[in-house]
C-alpha cells in the first residue's frame, strides 16, 4: 500500500530570540564569570553552535551560594507562605504565556520533537509551579508538623533529559518551602534555564532567591560541595550519585538523589494488544528514550510474543525521525556525540552478546546525533543490555510464563525507579505493583507524569522523593 505522506509542519523559531553569549545568573542579575571561561551549546540536530555560556568556576559558585544565603536570610524566609505562593503562581503563569518560545527553545537545545517539548515538558513545568504554589502557605498541614521550617540554601544539579522540566521539579518544592536555590543545567542544555532566569526577573522575584549557574561536571562538584549549602538535590547518572553521596556524608547536607533505571514493562496475554504495543513505544521511544524510568525492559507472556514482536514492528515502520521542530516528528535528535557513543557501544555489544538487533526501515539524516529506534529480541537476563542503561530509543525483550516469573524477572536489577503492567485482571495489577521494587508502578499506561504523585527510586536508583506531599520533605527540616 502506498504510504500516506505529510508535509513538512515545521514550528517556526523567529519567537525565540537567542542571545550570542549568556552570563550567570547570580543575585537577580546575569553577570560574567570571573575566570572568564565559556563553552559552545549546540543543536544536537544540526550541530548548529546556539550560543555561548559561561563556566562557572568555583569562586563564581561562592557568589551564587552568598547570595542565595543573604536572600533566605533577609527576605524568602521572611516572608509568609502566601507571599511566597504569589511568586510561584505568577513565574507559572508566565511560563504559560511564554509556552511555545520554551518549547521551540527546549526542542532546539535538546533535540526532543517539539511535539513533546510543546505538549508534556512544558506543561508540566507550569503544573508544578501551580501545584506548589497551593502548598505554600498550606505547609503546617502537611503531615511534618505544626509549623515545619524550611532547610536554608539548596544547591540543584540537573540532566539534559528533560531540562526545564527537571529545573521545575527541583526549584518549585524548593520555593514552595521557604528555600531559595543554586541551581546548575546540565552543559548540553542550558538555554531554557537561563531563559528561566528572565523568568524570575519578569515575575520581580527578590534578587538572590533563584540563581543559575552554568558549567559541566567541575561546577556541579564546586556547588555540591560548597560549606554553604545545606541541602543537595542531584538528578543524573547513579554514578556521578555515588559520588555526590560520598561527598556529602561527612556534612550535615540533606541529600536527595534520582539516578538511572531499567524499568521492567510487563505485557500479559489478556492485555489489550494494540494499547500496550502504545504503551511500549511510548514507554522506550519517548524522548529518544533518554528517560530515566523508560520502559527498556519489556517482558512479554510467551502465548503472546509473536503476536506482540509483529504489532510493534508494524508500529515502528511508522514513527517519523527527522526535525525536532517539525510538528509530524515522533523521534528527534540524540542529545549529544557522547550519548550516542555510549548508545552504540551498548548495541554493538547486544549484538555481540547473541541478541537480535532490528530497526524498522529509517532515513537518518547526514549532520547531527541521530539513531533509530531499535528492538532487540532474544535477550537473556545475563545480556547487558538487559541490566545496563542505555538511555536511548533502544528496547530489550524478554519472555516469562508466569506472573510469578516476570516478577522475578522485573525486580532483577539494580534500578527501582518504574515499571509497567499490561492486563485486564485488577487482582494482578495489585499482585504485582505491590512486590515491583520501583517507585512508581503504571498499570496499562506508561510514562504518565503529575506533580500530585510522588516520583523517585530503590536501589540504585537513588533516594528521596520529588513531587506530591511526600516531595515536600525533602526541603524541610524535619
Ligand atoms: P550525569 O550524572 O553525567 O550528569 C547530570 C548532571 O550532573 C549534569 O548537570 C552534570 O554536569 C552534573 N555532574 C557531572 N559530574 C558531576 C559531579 N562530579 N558533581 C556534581 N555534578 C556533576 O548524567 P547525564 O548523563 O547528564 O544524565 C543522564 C542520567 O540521568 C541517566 O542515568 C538518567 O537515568 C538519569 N536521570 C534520572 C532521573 C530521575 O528522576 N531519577 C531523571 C532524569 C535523568
Amino acid at each position: 500500500m502506498p504510504k500516506f505522506e505529510y508535509a513538512p509542519a515545521p514550528e517556526s523559531r523567529a519567537i525565540v530570540s537567542l542571545r550570542e553569549s549568556y552570563g550567570l545568573f547570580i543575585d537577580g542579575e546575569f553577570s560574567p564569570g570571573v575566570d572568564g571561561r565559556a563553552f559552545k551549546t549546540i543543536s544536537p540536530a544540526t550541530e548548529e553552535v546556539l550560543a555561548e555560556v559561561t563556566e562557572a568556576g568555583p569562586a563564581d559558585v561562592d557568589r551564587a551560594v552568598t547570595a542565595a544565603r543573604k536572600a533566605y536570610e533577609h527576605t524568602w524566609s521572611q516572608l509568609p507562605g502566601r507571599e511566597r505562593a504569589k511568586y510561584l503562581f505568577r513565574i507559572a503563569r508566565i511560563v504559560q504565556e511564554r509556552a511555545r518560545e520554551l518549547a521551540v527553545l527546549e526542542s532546539l537545545d535538546n533535540g526532543k520533537p517539539i511535539r513533546e517539548s510543546r505538549d508534556v515538558d512544558i506543561p508540566l513545568v507550569a503544573a508544578h509551579f501551580f501545584y506548589h504554589a497551593g502548598w505554600a502557605d498550606k505547609l503546617e498541614y502537611a503531615g511534618y508538623g505544626p509549623a515545619p521550617r524550611p532547610l536554608g540554601v539548596a544547591g540543584q544539579v540537573i540532566p539534559w533529559n528533560f531540562p526545564l522540566l527537571m529545573l521545575a521539579w527541583k526549584i518549585a518544592p524548593a520555593l514552595a518551602c521557604g528555600n531559595t536555590v543554586v541551581l546548575k543545567p546540565a552543559e548540553t542544555t542550558p538555554l531554557t534555564a537561563l531563559t528561566f532566569a528572565e523568568i524570575c526577573q519578569q515575575a520581580d522575584l527578590p534578587p538572590g532567591v533563584v540563581n543559575i549557574v552554568t558549567g559541566a561536571g567541575e561546577t556541579g562538584r564546586a556547588l555540591v560541595e560548597h560549606p554553604g549549602i545545606d541541602k543537595v538535590a542531584f538528578t543524573g547518572s547513579t554514578e556521578v550519585g555515588r559520588e555526590i553521596a560520598r561527598a556529602c556524608a561527612s556534612s550535615r547536607k540533606k541529600v536527595t538523589l534520582e539516578l538511572g533505571g531499567k524499568a521492567a514493562n510487563i505485557v500479559f496475554e489478556d492485555a489489550p494488544i494494540d494499547q500496550a504495543v502504545e504503551g511500549i513505544v511510548n514507554g522506550i521511544f519517548f524522548n529518544q528514550g533518554h528517560v530515566c524510568c523508560a520502559g527498556s525492559r519489556l517482558l512479554v507472556q510467551e502465548s503472546v510474543y509473536p503476536e506482540i514482536i509483529a504489532s510493534l514492528q508494524r508500529r515502528l515502520a511508522t514513527l517519523r525521525l527527522g526535525d525536532p521542530l517539525d510538528k509530524n516528528t515522533d523521534v528527534g535528535a540524540i542529545n549529544s556525540a557522547a550519548q550516542l557513543a555510549k548508545i552504540r557501544e551498548l548495541s554493538e555489544v547486544g549484538e555481540a552478546e547473541g541478541a537480535q538487533r532490528w530497526s524498522p526501515p529509517c532515513e537518518l539524516p547526514v549532520k547531527g546525533f541521530w539513531f533509530p529506534p531499535t528492538v532487540f529480541t532474544g535477550v537473556s537476563q545475563a545480556h547487558r543490555i538487559a541490566r545496563e542503561e542505555i538511555f536511548g530509543p533502544v528496547l530489550s525483550v524478554l519472555t516469562f510464563r508466569t506472573p510469578a516469573e516476570a516478577l522475578e524477572k522485573a525486580n532483577n536489577t539494580p534500578y527501582g525507579l518504574s515499571a509497567g503492567v499490561w492486563t485486564e485482571k485488577g487482582s494482578l495489577i495489585l499482585w504485582m505493583a505491590s512486590r515491583l521494587r520501583a517507585g512508581v508502578v503504571w498499570a496499562n499506561t506508561f510514562n504518565k507524569f503529575d506533580p500530585t504523585s510522588p516520583f523517585g527510586g530503590y536501589k540504585e536508583s537513588g533516594y528521596g522523593r520529588e513531587g506530591g506531599r511526600h516531595g515536600l520533605e525533602a526541603y524541610l527540616d524535619v
